[in-house]
């Protein structure tokens, strides 16, 4: 095998590509994780393939003394937190992550000085600075949950998520809390617009929609109106999603995230057709990891990913919090 290979399914195949990739990680005694919203040949060469947190919590109980993270730089910086004595590797550090890069430590550090009193909570798309100022950590299954476990007579500085920060405040109908006005501009690049028309070229389609999205609000106001059936439309995160495909009885599915979840969703439930609201919806920093930079990271040990002791210990108490207040289930 040489460095020059392609990427399977994109510019061409290499069919032993996969089986070095294995044979290596092997050797170096690591666990390959993939997110849902990595390139096909990616998610296909994992040992595992899910949302942020939920891989996290595989590496933690893995017995592999090696983790190579598929996904952005936060969620490798996640894994890092939960197994701080393992080696966590991402085949390329730049890969980041414009929601978790919307508010930095000393923003946060900032923003709780002006709401002396308040608890922090954060969803997991946070660097492990972030987490390490925050009280408990959230993900998009239990966010409602989390928040709802603060007595009402404590402020909540909910970051940094702008939509699903509207989402739990409308649900909990909860006016002290206070949301960051970050945004996912992948997420945020699906709009009610798109939307509209999706559902009305597909009548009879589910809608899958993940609350990070800008469309989320222009969901549920769909549902309201009767535009289309409210029981058809599934604010989900993403592992929520793959369960929901499997239990779903439509034939069709209109499905409003990063378009990387179509390979797993079309695999949970490959009867079903799933058409991406907005086909452009893809992570440009997701896509950073490929082929030849997952070859070099298994061959080579790049880039492998540190995290200051001290903040991986404030930031894991946030996350063991989470998990003390409800199911996790998943996030992005
Ligand atoms: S899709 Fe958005 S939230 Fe997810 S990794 Fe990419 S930039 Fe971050």
């Amino acid at each position: 095998m040489t460095g020059t290979l392609t990427a399977p399914g994109t510019t061409g195949t290499d069919p032993g590509w996969a089986d070095e990739v294995r044979a290596l990680a092997r050797e170096r005694d690591a666990v390959l994780l993939a997110h849902n919203y990595q390139l096909p040949e990616i998610q296909d060469v994992a040992d595992h393939v899910g949302d942020s947190l939920a891989l996290s919590r595989i590496a933690a109980e893995s017995e592999a003394s090696t983790i190579v993270f598929c996904g952005v730089h936060f969620m490798a910086e996640t894994a890092k937190i939960l197994s701080p004595d393992k080696t966590v590797l991402i085949p390329d550090a730049r890969a980041g992550c414009s929601l978790a890069d919307s508010i930095t430590a000393d923003q946060l550090r900032e923003w709780k000085a002006g709401h002396p009193g308040a608890v922090v909570v954060s969803y997991v798309n946070t660097t492990a600075a972030v987490k390490a100022e925050t009280d408990v950590c959230c993900t998009s299954s239990n966010a409602v949950e989390v928040v709802d476990s603060i007595p009402r007579d404590r402020e909540v500085l909910f970051l940094p998520d702008q939509f699903l920060g509207a989402h739990v405040r409308r649900t909990l109908e909860r006016e002290d809390m206070h949301v960051w006005a970050g945004e996912c501009h992948v997420h945020a690049g699906i709009n009610g617009k798109q939307l509209t028309d999706q559902a009305a070229a597909h009548p009879g389609a589910d809608l899958f929609v993940h609350p990070e999205c800008g469309c989320a609000t222009s969901a549920l106001y769909l549902a309201g109106t009767g535009a289309v059936p409210a029981e058809q439309v599934k604010i989900l995160s993403t592992g929520g999603m793959i369960e929901a495909a499997r239990a779903t009885g439509a034939s069709e599915v209109l499905v409003a995230t990063e378009v990387g979840m179509l390979h797993q969703l079309r695999r949970a439930a490959p009867e079903i057709e799933f058409r991406a609201v907005n086909e452009r919806a893809s992570c440009p920093y997701m896509k950073m990891i490929t082929a030849e930079a997952l070859l070099r990271s298994v061959r080579e040990g790049t880039d492998e990913v540190h995290v200051d002791p001290d903040l991986a210990a404030r930031g894991r108490a946030a996350v063991q919090r989470m998990i003390e207040i409800g199911q996790p289930g998943g996030g992005e």
